[in-house]
């Protein structure tokens, strides 16, 4: 059976099961497939075992009696469930986020937006030249991303992979796996400021002098050779840099003398979808209050917690016990938590009501975004009912 892995953003849809034994993904990926029946939930009410029924109805009256809910996670779920997710915090008058708010959400805003060119990782597939790899190590965090769709395969107009055909840039301000990779038709750059290499960019376009002039210049009389460039931009651009606006007005500026197109990598299965579903509905990708009817760092739910500004939280798919620092995460324990999630995580173990789910892509199916925007259709293993669609439908009709 040919599967999609719900893993990371890639969601590579070549992976096959066999006999029980897992083909083609990479370690996550095969764990994720291997071993999903292990750590799972069960119902819970205040910490003791109750039947699925009784945890929904639970989760239902905790959220009639909130003055102040938020609803928080849902990378890791169907598209689907996000847009009833959001429909519930609108029925609420409650907050949304996702963990896109201190990860990539701003980057997938922008391209959403239309301020910064893009493509797919397909037409990189076929056509990239130079590939410049910005403040992410894909070695760790995106394991098939330079096999299946950058780096190492063959395209129609790049038959020599990355032999001759690929020129791969990678900027980060230490040494990792991926600049290891970086020796021949190949460039990488240890940045003391990421800004002083953008700043340098659109200096050298101008013929100014800058820091980073010689590597700058390198880089684009390369892309110059092509018609088709692409940079991915990860966590580390993202905190490398204040102000994104300069890196968009880069990419701009390289584009009046090459062909270069951006892509945001790095980050959970289905970021992009949810980004892309609350965009569709309300015109901002994460962080938004449906009482205010706007998007704003105060409502990202790490400053919600913070700030003691919620009285009751639904946490779909994520860990935040886990995840969040200490000071931030155990103001849990001042709220009505509910968790619907298929694994017995740090936070539904603390939480009020747990509802053990299905796991999307492996025992329910539905639409998943990869970081380029394709959208892509899941086919479970086996399907259960108690999917995350089912019981946000139910949440949302009992309320
Ligand atoms: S790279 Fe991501 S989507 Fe592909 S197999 Fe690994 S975890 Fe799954």
């Amino acid at each position: 059976m040919i599967m999609i892995c719900p893993g990371c953003s890639c969601l590579c849809d070549d992976i096959y099961i066999k006999d029980g034994k897992v083909f083609n993904a990479c370690r996550r990926g095969e764990e994720i497939f291997a071993k999903y029946n292990e750590n799972r939930a069960v119902a819970r009410v205040d910490g003791k075992e109750v039947d699925v029924d009784t945890a929904i109805e639970k989760a239902i009256e905790i959220l009639k009696d909130a003055k102040n809910p938020a609803i928080y996670g849902l990378d890791t779920t169907v598209v689907e469930a996000q847009s009833l997710a959001i429909e519930v915090a609108e029925k609420l008058n409650g907050y949304i986020d996702d963990n896109s708010s201190f990860c990539l959400g701003e980057l997938v805003e922008a391209v959403l937006k239309g301020e910064i060119p893009t493509t797919t990782l397909d037409e990189v597939r076929d056509n990239a030249y130079v590939l410049v790899y910005w403040g992410t190590n894909p070695y760790h965090s995106l394991s098939r991303h330079m096999s299946k769709y950058t780096y190492y395969p063959r395209g129609k107009r790049r038959p020599r992979g990355y032999d001759e055909d690929r020129y791969l840039v990678v900027v980060d301000v230490r040494k990792s796996e991926t600049a290891k990779l970086a020796k021949k038709n190949a460039k990488f750059i240890q940045v003391e400021s990421d800004a002083e290499l953008v700043d340098s960019f659109m200096k050298v376009v101008d013929g100014k002098a800058a820091k980073y002039a010689k590597e700058a210049g390198a880089i684009i009389t390369e892309m110059k050779k092509a018609d088709f460039n692409v940079i991915f931009g990860g966590l580390g651009l993202k905190y490398g840099l204040k102000d994104l606006n300069m890196f968009k007005e880069m990419v701009k500026k390289l584009n009046e003398v090459a062909k270069v197109y951006f892509i945001p990598a790095g980050f959970h299965g289905n970021m992009r979808g949810f980004n892309e579903t609350l965009f569709e509905k309300v015109g901002y990708v994460n962080k938004y209050s449906f009482r205010d009817g706007k998007s704003g760092e105060e409502f990202a739910f790490t400053e919600l917690l913070k700030n003691e500004k919620i009285d009751a939280a639904l946490i779909v798919g994520t860990d935040p016990v886990y995840s969040l620092p200490f000071d931030v995460s155990s103001k849990l324990g001042k709220v009505k938590t509910i968790v619907i999630d298929p694994r017995m995580s740090f936070t539904a173990r603390i939480a009020d009501v747990v509802i053990p789910s299905a796991i999307s892509g492996i025992e329910a199916g539905g639409t998943m975004v990869r970081s380029d925007g394709v959208r892509v259709m899941l086919e479970p293993l086996e399907e259960k009912e108690v999917n995350d669609v089912y019981i946000l439908q139910r949440i949302k009709e009992g309320l």
